[in-house]
């Protein structure tokens, strides 16, 4: 009976899926408004069919729409797709739909796919905790659940190349009374751009600024631009620092725009960055299909830091219906190779670069609670969403309601892959300025920083 039923409900939801997808690509030709969405389904890409699935671990739904922006940190959700890991799991029919911009992931997770939205995809942090939450949805709260971190590094702060010389590096304690007196000397605050407020690329400058005795609220102007205004604005000397991703940094270091102060990899190396996260409705109606997911993400990551296939990881992700980049502005980051300046020695080593499995330190897979805690107390430090996350245990509670590191563990172990953590808690992290975040005393941490707003 069940097994009638089941496959029933496979085949129907397959067919389903199938023309839902063909029209989706449709919408996406004549450039379907308001987010320039491009969809991508498994159907006619991948070639390994769904074989040899233990009956008891067979998805409840074999489709899926899964949001991702162009860098490097969703080529695990592309090549799961691209390599036809999902479908070996049984996920035969995911959808992979490009998004214009991290406002608009949010918005069409916040509908849902059944509206033309996505269940889930790619997310700065801790976007998924503030859409749980309600914060950045005008109150709406929609349960999400992290399942896996997508990528460490990657990301890095890059500076227009009219401050060359200054000495804007990892450490600009030097250079802080250059940034300070930019307004008196210059008529304008030295401007600064990241692409979402209030997650990853804002929190990396922000640590940055701060380290060096810059306090990013009041000694300059850090706003969220687009990434193409920023560089065009970095180009005619309107913009001077970025807090971005590859590719990015390679197009502004070899169009003569500007140089790579610093790499989050010196920041915080290992540090957290991009990570998967779905509705929580669509997980709690499909365990088995959310695992199924989570075996493709964890054999794609594991194909993806394997060095010898990184030339075919960068032809797939670099391809016109992915990133729509030249496969040269990806090869350099994929071998961990940066040209810094102003000094600075170029950067050649692979684990420089992202790592998408595991790196020196641990998983980097696995969604450790304890830096989830770190976000939100980055959150708490800054004052964000007017002190809605004010206290540890209303952040511990948040975390404990939308991090759900059982199903990674469970899926792990179901796939039979190694390297699963043995605690919650990547432990005590450290900073490049001698920082600690000791995951069991956030106070010390928050207490040991000059520049914060509580
Ligand atoms: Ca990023």
């Amino acid at each position: 009976m069940t097994n009638f039923s089941s496959y029933s409900r496979r085949k129907f939801l397959f067919t389903a899926g199938a023309g839902a997808a063909s029209s989706i690509l449709l919408k996406g030709c004549v450039g379907n408004p308001p987010s320039a969405t491009t969809s991508t389904t498994n159907a006619a890409t991948q070639q390994t069919p769904a074989a040899n699935i233990d009956p008891s671990q067979a998805p409840e739904i074999t489709s899926i729409t899964l949001g991702y922006i162009p860098i490097v940190e969703s080529a695990p959700i592309v090549i799961a797709q691209q390599k036809g890991f999902f479908a070996k799991y049984g996920m035969t029919d995911v959808t992979v739909s490009k998004q214009a911009n991290w406002a608009s992931a949010r918005d069409n997770v916040v509908i849902g796919s059944g509206a033309g939205g996505i269940d889930g995809g790619q997310w700065q942090m801790p976007m998924p905790h503030l859409i749980s939450e309600g914060l950045i949805t005008n109150g709406q709260k929609v349960p999400m659940y992290v399942l896996a971190q997508l990528n460490t590094q990657g990301n890095g702060i890059a500076i227009s190349g009219i401050h060359t010389g200054k000495g804007l590096g990892l450490d600009i304690s030097n250079a802080a009374e250059y940034i300070k007196g930019f307004q008196a000397a210059q008529g304008r605050k030295f401007k600064a751009a990241h692409t979402f407020p209030n997650v990853n690329q804002d929190f990396w400058i922000r640590y940055w600024f701060s380290a060096g005795g810059v306090d990013p609220d009041t000694d300059i102007d850090l706003l969220a631009v687009p990434p193409p205004e920023t560089v065009q604005g970095m180009r005619t000397g309107t913009m001077d620092a970025f807090s971005t991703g590859d590719p990015w940094p390679y197009r502004i270091v070899t169009d003569d725009i500007g140089f790579m102060a610093t790499l989050t990899a010196e920041m915080w190396p290992f540090h957290p960055e991009e990570y998967l996260a779905i509705r929580a409705d669509w997980v709690d109606a499909n365990p088995k299909a959310t695992k199924a997911l989570l075996k493709g993400i964890m054999e794609a990551q594991q194909w993806c830091d394997e060095p010898a296939n990184r030339a075919e990881l960068v032809q797939i992700v670099s391809g016109r219906n992915f990133f729509d980049i030249p496969q040269e502005i990806l090869n350099a980051p994929y071998a961990g190779k940066y040209e810094m300046a102003d000094g600075k020695a170029a950067v050649d080593d692979i684990k420089k670069g992202p790592l998408y499995w595991t790196d020196d330190i641990g998983s980097v897979s696995y969604p450790y609670k304890s830096h989830d805690l770190w976000f939100l107390t980055e959150t708490m430090r800054w004052n964000f969403h007017s002190g809605a996350i004010a206290d540890f245990d209303t952040a511990r509670q948040i975390i404990d309601r939308v991090n759900r590191e059982d199903l990674w563990r469970e899926a792990a172990q179901e796939a039979g892959f190694s390297g699963i953590p043995d605690s919650t808690s990547r432990g005590v992290e450290t900073f490049f300025d001698g920082t600690k975040f000791d995951p069991e005393n956030p106070e010390a941490y928050l207490n040991s920083l000059q520049i914060k707003r509580i």
